[in-house]
Protein backbone atom coordinates (compact mmCIF):
# COMPACT_ATOMS: atom_id res chain seq x y z
CA UNK A 1 0.00 0.00 0.00
CA UNK A 2 2.04 3.10 -1.06
CA UNK A 3 0.24 5.41 1.51
CA UNK A 4 1.57 2.91 4.55
CA UNK A 5 5.07 2.97 2.90
CA UNK A 6 5.24 6.68 2.25
CA UNK A 7 4.45 6.71 5.63
CA UNK A 8 6.76 4.64 7.35
CA UNK A 9 9.55 6.28 5.18
CA UNK A 10 8.46 9.55 6.69
CA UNK A 11 8.23 8.44 10.37
CA UNK A 12 11.57 6.97 10.21
CA UNK A 13 13.14 10.35 8.49
CA UNK A 14 10.79 12.82 11.45
CA UNK A 15 9.29 14.19 8.24
CA UNK A 16 5.84 15.35 8.91
CA UNK A 17 2.90 13.16 7.37
CA UNK A 18 0.54 15.73 4.89
CA UNK A 19 -3.25 15.85 6.79
CA UNK A 20 -4.28 13.72 3.50
CA UNK A 21 -2.46 11.03 4.73
CA UNK A 22 -3.28 11.03 8.02
CA UNK A 23 -7.00 11.59 7.70
CA UNK A 24 -6.34 8.48 5.12
CA UNK A 25 -5.16 6.22 7.98
CA UNK A 26 -8.13 6.94 9.92
CA UNK A 27 -9.89 5.47 6.84
CA UNK A 28 -8.10 2.31 5.98
CA UNK A 29 -10.38 -0.55 6.00
CA UNK A 30 -10.59 -3.45 8.50
CA UNK A 31 -9.09 -5.57 5.98
CA UNK A 32 -6.03 -3.08 5.69
CA UNK A 33 -6.25 -2.74 9.56
CA UNK A 34 -2.95 -5.35 10.63
CA UNK A 35 -1.31 -3.52 7.95
CA UNK A 36 -1.54 -0.01 9.54
CA UNK A 37 0.12 -2.09 12.72
CA UNK A 38 2.44 -3.39 10.88
CA UNK A 39 3.38 -0.10 9.45
CA UNK A 40 3.16 2.02 12.57
CA UNK A 41 5.10 -0.59 14.24
CA UNK A 42 8.41 -0.10 11.87
CA UNK A 43 8.10 3.80 13.06
CA UNK A 44 8.00 2.48 16.37
CA UNK A 45 11.08 -0.02 16.71
CA UNK A 46 12.84 2.21 15.07
CA UNK A 47 12.74 4.72 17.65
CA UNK A 48 11.80 2.94 20.74
CA UNK A 49 12.60 -0.72 19.83
CA UNK A 50 10.34 -3.30 22.08
CA UNK A 51 10.39 -1.70 25.19
CA UNK A 52 7.58 -0.44 26.91
CA UNK A 53 7.56 2.26 29.59
CA UNK A 54 5.30 1.72 32.87
CA UNK A 55 3.94 4.77 34.08
CA UNK A 56 1.90 5.32 37.80
CA UNK A 57 -0.60 7.79 38.41
CA UNK A 58 -1.06 8.86 41.80
CA UNK A 59 -4.24 10.83 42.12
CA UNK A 60 -3.11 13.47 44.95
CA UNK A 61 -6.40 15.10 45.25
CA UNK A 62 -9.86 13.83 43.75
CA UNK A 63 -12.90 15.06 42.88
CA UNK A 64 -14.80 18.79 43.43
CA UNK A 65 -13.19 20.62 41.00
CA UNK A 66 -14.62 23.83 40.07
CA UNK A 67 -13.81 23.63 36.33
CA UNK A 68 -16.81 22.25 33.91
CA UNK A 69 -14.54 19.37 31.16
CA UNK A 70 -17.29 17.03 29.88
CA UNK A 71 -14.98 14.08 30.06
CA UNK A 72 -14.12 14.22 33.50
CA UNK A 73 -15.61 12.49 36.33
CA UNK A 74 -14.04 14.82 38.89
CA UNK A 75 -16.12 17.62 37.16
CA UNK A 76 -18.19 20.82 38.60
CA UNK A 77 -21.39 18.89 39.51
CA UNK A 78 -20.20 15.68 38.42
CA UNK A 79 -22.63 13.03 39.79
CA UNK A 80 -20.36 9.93 39.04
CA UNK A 81 -20.27 8.17 42.82
CA UNK A 82 -16.24 8.56 42.98
CA UNK A 83 -13.77 9.21 45.94
CA UNK A 84 -13.21 12.12 46.60
CA UNK A 85 -10.40 13.54 48.95
CA UNK A 86 -8.05 16.37 49.57
CA UNK A 87 -4.39 16.54 48.96
CA UNK A 88 -2.16 13.11 50.58
CA UNK A 89 0.19 14.04 52.53
CA UNK A 90 3.93 13.75 50.61
CA UNK A 91 4.61 10.35 52.95
CA UNK A 92 1.28 8.83 51.52
CA UNK A 93 1.90 9.73 47.79
CA UNK A 94 5.26 8.70 48.37
CA UNK A 95 4.40 5.19 49.66
CA UNK A 96 1.38 4.91 46.51
CA UNK A 97 4.21 5.87 44.22
CA UNK A 98 6.62 3.18 46.15
CA UNK A 99 4.31 0.59 45.07
CA UNK A 100 4.22 1.59 41.12
CA UNK A 101 8.16 2.14 41.00
CA UNK A 102 7.73 -2.06 42.64
CA UNK A 103 5.60 -3.07 40.05
CA UNK A 104 7.81 -1.84 37.28
CA UNK A 105 6.86 1.65 36.93
CA UNK A 106 9.60 4.25 35.67
CA UNK A 107 7.69 7.49 35.84
CA UNK A 108 5.26 8.31 38.52
CA UNK A 109 2.54 10.91 37.26
CA UNK A 110 1.40 13.17 40.16
CA UNK A 111 -2.16 14.75 39.50
CA UNK A 112 -4.17 16.62 41.21
CA UNK A 113 -7.98 18.16 40.52
CA UNK A 114 -8.51 21.76 40.07
CA UNK A 115 -8.13 24.65 37.76
CA UNK A 116 -4.11 25.23 38.99
CA UNK A 117 -2.06 25.15 41.55
CA UNK A 118 -2.02 27.98 44.32
CA UNK A 119 1.65 28.80 44.86
CA UNK A 120 1.06 26.88 48.39
CA UNK A 121 -0.05 24.02 46.46
CA UNK A 122 3.57 23.98 44.43
CA UNK A 123 4.77 23.90 47.65
CA UNK A 124 2.71 20.70 49.31
CA UNK A 125 4.10 19.13 45.78
CA UNK A 126 7.60 19.99 45.68
CA UNK A 127 7.51 18.49 49.00
CA UNK A 128 6.24 15.31 47.89
CA UNK A 129 8.47 15.34 45.05
CA UNK A 130 11.34 15.55 46.93
CA UNK A 131 9.82 12.28 49.35
CA UNK A 132 9.30 10.29 46.04
CA UNK A 133 13.00 10.96 44.88
CA UNK A 134 14.12 10.70 48.34
CA UNK A 135 12.56 7.10 48.42
CA UNK A 136 12.75 5.52 44.97
CA UNK A 137 16.29 6.51 43.42
CA UNK A 138 16.02 7.22 39.71
CA UNK A 139 12.67 7.25 39.30
CA UNK A 140 10.88 10.21 37.27
CA UNK A 141 8.56 12.52 38.06
CA UNK A 142 5.70 14.25 36.28
CA UNK A 143 3.21 16.52 37.47
CA UNK A 144 -0.09 17.30 36.44
CA UNK A 145 -1.99 19.73 38.43
CA UNK A 146 -3.41 22.08 35.88
CA UNK A 147 -3.16 25.77 34.62
CA UNK A 148 0.35 27.00 35.35
CA UNK A 149 1.18 30.55 36.77
CA UNK A 150 4.36 32.49 35.84
CA UNK A 151 6.80 30.88 37.93
CA UNK A 152 5.21 27.60 38.78
CA UNK A 153 6.55 25.38 36.63
CA UNK A 154 10.39 26.67 37.45
CA UNK A 155 9.75 26.05 41.10
CA UNK A 156 8.47 22.47 40.20
CA UNK A 157 11.74 21.45 38.03
CA UNK A 158 13.71 23.35 40.67
CA UNK A 159 11.84 20.95 43.67
CA UNK A 160 12.86 17.87 41.21
CA UNK A 161 10.02 17.63 38.69
CA UNK A 162 10.97 15.78 35.32
CA UNK A 163 8.11 16.35 33.10
CA UNK A 164 4.81 18.74 33.24
CA UNK A 165 1.43 17.17 32.00
CA UNK A 166 -1.27 19.32 30.33
CA UNK A 167 -3.55 17.52 27.44
CA UNK A 168 -4.77 19.55 24.50
CA UNK A 169 -7.47 17.12 24.40
CA UNK A 170 -9.02 17.77 21.05
CA UNK A 171 -9.01 20.25 18.31
CA UNK A 172 -8.84 23.73 18.76
CA UNK A 173 -12.39 24.27 16.92
CA UNK A 174 -14.20 22.24 19.53
CA UNK A 175 -12.70 22.77 22.55
CA UNK A 176 -15.12 25.33 23.31
CA UNK A 177 -17.80 22.51 23.69
CA UNK A 178 -16.30 20.54 25.78
CA UNK A 179 -14.95 23.17 28.19
CA UNK A 180 -16.34 26.31 29.21
CA UNK A 181 -14.56 27.28 32.01
CA UNK A 182 -10.71 27.72 30.44
CA UNK A 183 -9.70 27.81 27.07
CA UNK A 184 -7.65 25.44 24.58
CA UNK A 185 -5.28 28.70 24.82
CA UNK A 186 -4.74 28.57 28.38
CA UNK A 187 -3.83 24.51 28.22
CA UNK A 188 -1.66 25.41 24.98
CA UNK A 189 -0.03 28.52 27.17
CA UNK A 190 0.74 26.10 30.07
CA UNK A 191 2.52 23.12 28.12
CA UNK A 192 4.52 26.29 26.63
CA UNK A 193 5.38 27.35 30.03
CA UNK A 194 6.59 23.64 31.19
CA UNK A 195 8.74 23.58 27.85
CA UNK A 196 10.27 27.04 28.69
CA UNK A 197 11.25 25.96 32.14
CA UNK A 198 13.26 22.89 31.12
CA UNK A 199 10.63 20.48 32.16
CA UNK A 200 9.72 17.07 29.41
CA UNK A 201 6.56 18.33 27.95
CA UNK A 202 3.79 16.01 28.12
CA UNK A 203 0.47 16.73 26.11
CA UNK A 204 -2.30 14.60 24.84
CA UNK A 205 -5.74 14.21 23.58
CA UNK A 206 -9.01 12.09 24.44
CA UNK A 207 -10.51 10.40 21.55
CA UNK A 208 -14.22 9.18 21.22
CA UNK A 209 -15.54 12.27 22.76
CA UNK A 210 -17.88 13.10 19.39
CA UNK A 211 -15.32 14.62 17.27
CA UNK A 212 -14.80 14.16 13.95
CA UNK A 213 -11.30 12.64 12.24
CA UNK A 214 -10.68 16.36 11.51
CA UNK A 215 -10.39 17.18 14.96
CA UNK A 216 -8.67 14.25 15.67
CA UNK A 217 -5.57 15.22 13.07
CA UNK A 218 -5.58 18.90 14.01
CA UNK A 219 -4.91 18.38 17.46
CA UNK A 220 -2.31 15.71 16.89
CA UNK A 221 -0.84 18.03 14.74
CA UNK A 222 -0.96 20.91 17.39
CA UNK A 223 0.63 18.58 19.63
CA UNK A 224 3.43 18.11 17.31
CA UNK A 225 3.52 21.83 16.93
CA UNK A 226 4.13 21.89 20.61
CA UNK A 227 7.13 19.27 20.58
CA UNK A 228 5.38 17.74 23.23
CA UNK A 229 7.98 14.35 24.14
CA UNK A 230 5.32 12.24 25.51
CA UNK A 231 1.53 12.19 24.03
CA UNK A 232 -0.65 10.57 25.88
CA UNK A 233 -3.51 8.86 24.33
CA UNK A 234 -6.99 8.87 26.51
CA UNK A 235 -10.37 6.97 25.03
CA UNK A 236 -13.40 8.78 26.56
CA UNK A 237 -14.87 6.32 29.71
CA UNK A 238 -17.91 7.47 29.70
CA UNK A 239 -18.28 8.16 33.19
CA UNK A 240 -22.50 7.77 34.38
CA UNK A 241 -22.95 11.06 35.90
CA UNK A 242 -20.91 13.01 33.66
CA UNK A 243 -21.85 14.83 30.46
CA UNK A 244 -20.95 12.65 28.03
CA UNK A 245 -21.48 9.39 29.67
CA UNK A 246 -23.68 8.61 26.83
CA UNK A 247 -20.43 8.67 24.22
CA UNK A 248 -19.40 4.94 23.46
CA UNK A 249 -18.46 5.91 19.98
CA UNK A 250 -14.85 3.45 20.01
CA UNK A 251 -14.12 0.05 19.01
CA UNK A 252 -11.03 -1.30 18.82
CA UNK A 253 -9.97 -0.86 15.62
CA UNK A 254 -10.47 3.00 15.73
CA UNK A 255 -8.53 3.24 18.74
CA UNK A 256 -5.83 1.61 16.69
CA UNK A 257 -6.20 3.44 13.76
CA UNK A 258 -5.79 6.73 16.60
CA UNK A 259 -2.61 5.12 17.68
CA UNK A 260 -1.53 4.07 14.39
CA UNK A 261 -2.33 8.25 12.97
CA UNK A 262 -0.75 9.46 15.98
CA UNK A 263 2.50 7.21 15.47
CA UNK A 264 2.91 8.53 12.09
CA UNK A 265 2.39 12.52 13.03
CA UNK A 266 4.83 12.05 16.45
CA UNK A 267 7.23 9.48 15.44
CA UNK A 268 9.73 9.90 17.59
CA UNK A 269 7.73 11.07 20.59
CA UNK A 270 6.44 8.43 23.48
CA UNK A 271 3.70 7.53 22.55
CA UNK A 272 1.00 6.26 25.51
CA UNK A 273 -1.78 4.13 25.69
CA UNK A 274 -3.58 5.96 28.54
CA UNK A 275 -7.23 5.83 30.40
CA UNK A 276 -9.83 3.69 28.28
CA UNK A 277 -7.39 0.86 27.74
CA UNK A 278 -8.77 -1.61 29.03
CA UNK A 279 -12.67 -0.73 28.15
CA UNK A 280 -11.71 0.19 24.25
CA UNK A 281 -9.20 -1.85 23.36
CA UNK A 282 -9.91 -4.76 25.04
CA UNK A 283 -8.40 -8.24 23.93
CA UNK A 284 -6.38 -5.63 21.62
CA UNK A 285 -4.46 -4.37 24.07
CA UNK A 286 -0.90 -6.17 22.98
CA UNK A 287 -1.34 -5.94 19.36
CA UNK A 288 -1.47 -1.68 20.42
CA UNK A 289 2.11 -2.29 21.83
CA UNK A 290 2.96 -2.26 18.59
CA UNK A 291 2.35 1.29 17.94
CA UNK A 292 2.52 2.49 21.59
CA UNK A 293 5.61 2.58 23.57
CA UNK A 294 4.29 3.11 27.30
CA UNK A 295 1.13 2.31 29.01
CA UNK A 296 0.21 3.35 32.71
CA UNK A 297 0.08 0.45 35.08
CA UNK A 298 -2.59 -0.57 36.95
CA UNK A 299 -5.42 1.48 37.58
CA UNK A 300 -6.55 5.57 36.69
CA UNK A 301 -7.57 8.66 38.67
CA UNK A 302 -11.09 7.65 38.92
CA UNK A 303 -11.16 4.39 37.58
CA UNK A 304 -9.58 1.01 37.56
CA UNK A 305 -7.50 -1.11 35.78
CA UNK A 306 -6.67 -4.39 34.59
CA UNK A 307 -4.49 -5.89 37.20
CA UNK A 308 -0.89 -4.48 37.62
CA UNK A 309 0.47 -8.00 37.35
CA UNK A 310 -1.79 -8.33 33.97
CA UNK A 311 -0.23 -5.42 32.55
CA UNK A 312 3.04 -7.03 32.57
CA UNK A 313 2.38 -10.29 31.75
CA UNK A 314 0.37 -8.74 28.48
CA UNK A 315 3.64 -7.22 27.66
CA UNK A 316 6.17 -10.33 28.09
CA UNK A 317 3.53 -12.39 26.44
CA UNK A 318 3.47 -10.12 23.26
CA UNK A 319 7.76 -9.93 22.70
CA UNK A 320 7.88 -6.77 24.45
CA UNK A 321 9.86 -5.88 27.83
CA UNK A 322 9.77 -3.16 30.35
CA UNK A 323 11.76 -0.43 30.00
CA UNK A 324 14.70 -0.25 32.42
CA UNK A 325 15.04 2.52 35.29
CA UNK A 326 18.81 2.63 33.48
CA UNK A 327 17.45 3.27 29.91
CA UNK A 328 16.44 6.97 28.53
CA UNK A 329 13.16 6.56 26.66
CA UNK A 330 13.12 9.18 23.97
CA UNK A 331 15.58 8.70 21.07
CA UNK A 332 19.06 10.66 21.54
CA UNK A 333 17.83 13.72 19.54
CA UNK A 334 15.30 14.19 21.80
CA UNK A 335 17.00 13.68 24.80
CA UNK A 336 19.71 15.78 24.00
CA UNK A 337 17.43 18.80 22.54
CA UNK A 338 15.62 18.33 26.13
CA UNK A 339 19.22 18.64 28.33
CA UNK A 340 20.00 21.95 25.86
CA UNK A 341 16.62 23.43 27.09
CA UNK A 342 16.80 22.48 30.15
CA UNK A 343 20.47 24.05 30.25
CA UNK A 344 18.96 27.16 29.11
CA UNK A 345 16.46 27.82 30.97
CA UNK A 346 18.51 27.21 34.24
CA UNK A 347 20.90 29.63 32.94
CA UNK A 348 17.65 32.37 32.59
CA UNK A 349 16.98 35.30 30.45
CA UNK A 350 20.01 37.36 31.77
CA UNK A 351 22.59 34.26 32.74
CA UNK A 352 20.96 34.38 36.17
CA UNK A 353 19.65 31.50 37.49
CA UNK A 354 15.63 31.25 36.88
CA UNK A 355 14.05 30.43 40.14
CA UNK A 356 10.65 30.47 40.97
CA UNK A 357 8.28 27.84 41.08
CA UNK A 358 4.70 26.93 41.61
CA UNK A 359 2.35 24.50 40.26
CA UNK A 360 -1.18 23.96 39.30
CA UNK A 361 -3.82 20.64 37.60
CA UNK A 362 -6.04 20.14 34.77
CA UNK A 363 -4.88 17.07 33.52
CA UNK A 364 -6.90 15.92 31.65
CA UNK A 365 -7.91 13.91 34.03
CA UNK A 366 -11.23 11.59 31.98
CA UNK A 367 -9.66 8.63 33.26
CA UNK A 368 -6.58 9.33 35.13
CA UNK A 369 -4.41 6.41 36.85
CA UNK A 370 -4.29 6.57 40.21
CA UNK A 371 -3.03 4.61 42.92
CA UNK A 372 -1.79 5.01 46.05
CA UNK A 373 -0.25 2.49 48.24
CA UNK A 374 -1.96 4.06 51.80
CA UNK A 375 -0.01 2.94 54.46
CA UNK A 376 0.05 -0.27 55.83
CA UNK A 377 -2.87 -1.82 54.49
CA UNK A 378 -3.14 -5.03 55.15
CA UNK A 379 -4.30 -7.20 52.56
CA UNK A 380 -6.22 -5.57 49.48
CA UNK A 381 -9.00 -7.73 47.79
CA UNK A 382 -7.79 -9.23 44.29
CA UNK A 383 -7.88 -6.82 41.53
CA UNK A 384 -11.22 -6.67 40.12
CA UNK A 385 -11.72 -7.96 37.19
CA UNK A 386 -12.21 -5.26 34.46
CA UNK A 387 -15.43 -5.53 32.41
CA UNK A 388 -14.64 -6.65 28.78
CA UNK A 389 -17.52 -5.15 26.69
CA UNK A 390 -19.06 -6.85 23.72
CA UNK A 391 -19.75 -4.04 22.21
CA UNK A 392 -21.00 -1.11 23.76
CA UNK A 393 -23.66 0.77 21.95
CA UNK A 394 -23.42 4.51 22.07
CA UNK A 395 -26.37 6.60 23.17
CA UNK A 396 -26.63 4.58 26.37
CA UNK A 397 -25.38 5.12 29.96
CA UNK A 398 -23.17 1.97 30.79
CA UNK A 399 -22.40 1.60 33.86
CA UNK A 400 -21.32 -2.06 33.88
CA UNK A 401 -18.46 -1.34 32.08
CA UNK A 402 -16.92 1.48 33.98
CA UNK A 403 -15.04 -0.17 36.92
CA UNK A 404 -15.20 3.15 39.40
CA UNK A 405 -11.56 3.33 41.65
CA UNK A 406 -12.25 1.80 45.00
CA UNK A 407 -8.64 0.98 46.09
CA UNK A 408 -5.14 2.72 46.37
CA UNK A 409 -4.58 6.41 46.88
CA UNK A 410 -7.48 7.78 49.46
CA UNK A 411 -8.78 4.90 50.47
CA UNK A 412 -7.20 1.83 53.36
CA UNK A 413 -6.93 -0.54 50.53
CA UNK A 414 -3.93 -1.80 48.97
CA UNK A 415 -3.63 -0.44 45.35
CA UNK A 416 -3.47 -2.23 42.42
CA UNK A 417 0.24 -2.16 40.91
S1 LIG B 1 -9.94 17.52 33.68
FE1 LIG B 1 -8.87 18.47 35.40
S2 LIG B 1 -9.61 20.65 35.29
FE2 LIG B 1 -11.04 19.46 34.03
S3 LIG B 1 -12.71 18.96 35.46
FE3 LIG B 1 -11.26 17.23 35.49
S4 LIG B 1 -9.90 17.65 37.24
FE4 LIG B 1 -10.97 19.56 36.73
Amino acid sequence: MDLLNTLVDKGLRRELPTREEALAVLATSDDELLDVVAAAGKVRRQWFGRRVKLNYLVNLKSGLCPEDCSYCSQRLGSKAEILKYTWLKPDEASQAAAAGVAGGAKRVCLVASGRGPTDRDVERVGKTIEAIKEQNEGVEVCACLGLLSDGQAERLKDAGADAYNHNLNTSEATYGQITKTHTYADRVDTVQKAHAAGLSACSGLIAGMGESDEDLVDVVYSLRELDSDSVPVNFLIPFEGTPLAKEWNLTPQRCLRILAMVRFVCPDVEVRIAGGREVHLRSMQPLALNIANSIFLGDYLTSEGQAGQADLDMIADAGFEVEGAGTTTLPAHRADALAAARSAAAQGPCGSSAAEAGCGSACGGCSGHGHEAVAAQASAPEPAAVPQPAQAPAGEVRSDLVAVRRRGAGTDLAPNA
